[in-house]
């Protein structure tokens, strides 16, 4: 017998007929003797109308938070309908999702009163989503005859109080799902647990970023020591590239976790970045599936690399990021300007996704999310004050309408001539590549390219990586 654990996202979710994919699949899963753990998102859009409802309230719209709790009660309520129709718990369940969007209207009517949202009020409201889902998962697979309670992460999951983008506190967090699943799996119950939130010592809601519920799976995974984690989603696998920028794009049949770490990270949505840091050390295999094709094996992600015969495997991009530059005549052998520099961009909120260096250290560039580009180069100027009046430094340029472009394979490391054939293709493609990074680990390449050349340079890197994927 073992132990699975999977995670259902918001499309596997978001309509009562993907549920009821979900009761099958857990449900085969259960019969075959094995223990199941799943892990849900919120109804696919629920979380954007969450966020938007907040954003509505500070500026004081209750039509429009008013209407869009409506519209959540609705969706759920006929989920639970056509799912449960004769189940006797349907009305409190019923009862407990209007209860959940009763305390979103009241936040947003607080916000609506302040005329502002903290991160700590956005968190709570933006949970809801996850806790109406899991409530109706569990009473259509209890329908479908499968023992089945919903849990809230909140009491599962310790995190730190970086609400948005919380980071979990690992004792207390094994402490509590050892508590509290082990009893409910030892007596055959199915956990329905919502992904993406935790919650802080003191009870206050956390979520840990756009996306999260993923990583919440390998964390339950990793605690519980399961066997399996299964992410179950909308697409075959864990594709060459982004189906939405280039249809040709295949299902790779195996990808280790370095590799996958490269693609999340340079913007492959199909997996949280933070996915495979939990099930690493303890190399619990992870497969990624398609929730309305289970016929389809999907991609098992593990330990060891296996290259391509291409080298490159996958190709990501990044779109709405800006490129800043540092640069000066009086920065050669000055130390401490980078750090300093990298200091400001971290207290401004922002994430580096890429660093790129001259090598006459006349200058050096690095990218960030569009909506932090401002307050990077402003907390940069300020932590660079001096320099930039003794006109050491320039002022700190940003370049705009940029996206990042990124070529993966673990093939690559030890592999002369990749970096000249990506670069060869670009050129030949006439797309101007503005700056260029490895990463340490030689799994990844990343350049940056402008906007509106993004597509031309995915669709021919992807053509490398199309070579070795056999046609499934
Ligand atoms: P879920 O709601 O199941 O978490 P997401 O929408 O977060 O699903 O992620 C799945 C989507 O990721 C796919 O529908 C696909 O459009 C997108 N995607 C982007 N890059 C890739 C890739 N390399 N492989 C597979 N899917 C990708
Ligand atoms: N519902 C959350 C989101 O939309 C988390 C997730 O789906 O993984 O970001
Ligand atoms: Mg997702």
């Amino acid at each position: 017998m073992a132990l699975i654990t999977m995670k259902f996202g918001g499309t596997s979710v978001g309509s009562p007929e993907a549920i009821t994919s979900v009761v099958g699949i857990t449900g085969d899963e259960v019969r075959r003797g094995n223990s199941v753990i799943v892990v849900v998102s919120a109804m696919s859009g629920a979380t954007d109308m969450l966020l938007g409802s907040v954003r509505e309230a500070v500026t004081g719209n209750r039509w429009a938070y008013l209407n869009a709790a409506q519209k959540l009660r609705e969706r759920h309520e006929e989920a639970l309908n056509l799912l449960a129709p004769a189940a006797p718990s349907r009305e409190s369940v019923k009862h407990e999702v209007n209860a959940i969007l009763d305390q979103h209207i009241e936040l947003c009517n607080a916000v609506s009163i302040l005329g502002e949202a903290t991160p700590r009020i956005t968190d709570a409201a933006v949970s809801f989503g996850e806790r109406m889902s899991a409530r109706v998962v569990a009473l259509a697979l209890r329908t479908a005859g499968v023992e089945a309670q919903a849990l809230d992460a909140t009491q599962l999951i310790a995190t730190d109080a970086n609400f948005g983008s919380a980071s979990v506190h690992w004792p207390e967090t094994n402490a509590a799902i050892e508590a509290k699943l082990q009893p409910l799996l030892d007596k055959g119950i199915v956990p329905v647990i919502t992904g993406f939130i935790g919650a802080t010592a003191d009870g206050h809601v956390t979520t840990l970023g756009r996306g999260g519920s993923d990583y919440s799976s390998a964390i339950f995974a990793a605690a519980t020591a399961s066997d399996e984690l299964i992410i179950w989603t909308d697409v075959d696998g864990v594709m060459t590239t982004d189906p939405r920028i280039d249809r040709r794009a295949r299902v790779l049949p195996y990808v280790s976790y370095q590799e996958v770490g490269e693609l999340a990270f340079y913007g492959a949505k199909v997996l949280h970045p933070k996915t495979v840091q939990p099930i690493l050390n303890r190399q619990i295999p992870l497969r990624v599936r398609n929730t309305f094709n289970p016929a389809h094996p999907g991609t098992l992600i593990g330990p060891t690399n296996e290259p391509a015969e291409t080298v490159i495997k996958a190709v990501t991009s990044i779109r709405s990021v800006s490129l800043l530059t540092v640069g000066g005549k009086g920065m050669i052998g000055v130390p401490g300007i980078a750090g300093r520099t990298f200091l400001a961009a971290a207290s401004a909120g922002a994430n580096i996704l890429m660093i790129a260096q001259a090598s006459s250290e006349q200058s050096f560039c690095f990218v960030v999310m569009d909506d932090r580009t401002l307050q990077v180069k402003h907390s940069i100027e300020s932590a660079l004050e001096e320099e930039i009046e003794r006109q050491d430094v320039d002022l700190v340029e940003v370049l705009e309408d940029v996206a990042i472009v990124t070529a993966i394979g673990s093939g690559m490391r030890g592999t002369p001539g990749v970096a000249g054939r990506v670069f060869t293709t670009m050129g030949s493609n006439r797309v101007n590549v503005v700056a260029i990074a490895q990463g340490a680990s030689e799994c990844s390449i990343s350049f940056v390219v402008a906007e509106h050349d993004l597509k031309q340079a995915v669709v021919a890197l992807h053509d490398l990586a199309l070579e070795a994927v056999p046609v499934t």
